[in-house]
């Protein structure tokens, strides 16, 4: 198996995050050259899926906070880590009744 991005060799690695007290175990893989990580679409599939049986039992508040002329709202690192977020991740941003709503672009590598 060949990284898309480089054509580098991938090498498979196990990675997990941490959901309040559990961990979430997930199959990653690692470009050698370019250090590109990827999950496949299956194993994001059920990482969601995991992810979801969690979220009855974590719930998070946070405070928003004022940078500049903007409102920032803090994400908890193991939710950044468990959605692959990062810096430039682009996300929409949609109203519901009770607020709003923000879906993540899947992480590239996933079809
Ligand atoms: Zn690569």
């Amino acid at each position: 198996m060949k990284c898309p991005i480089c054509s580098g060799e991938l090498e498979g690695k196990e990675d997990g995050v941490h959901v309040g007290k559990e961990e979430l175990a997930f199959s990653a893989f690692k470009c050698r050259k370019c250090g590109e990580e990827l999950v496949f679409e299956e194993d994001f599939d059920s990482l969601m899926k995991n992810a979801l049986d969690l979220k009855a039992k974590h719930h998070y508040s946070k405070q928003i906070s004022y940078s500049g002329n903007s409102l920032i709202l803090r994400i908890p690192r193991e939710l950044a880590k468990l959605f692959s977020l990062k810096e430039g991740t682009n996300a929409d941003i949609s109203l519901g009744k009770e607020g709003f709503f923000v879906k993540l672009a899947k992480p590239r590598g996933s079809a």
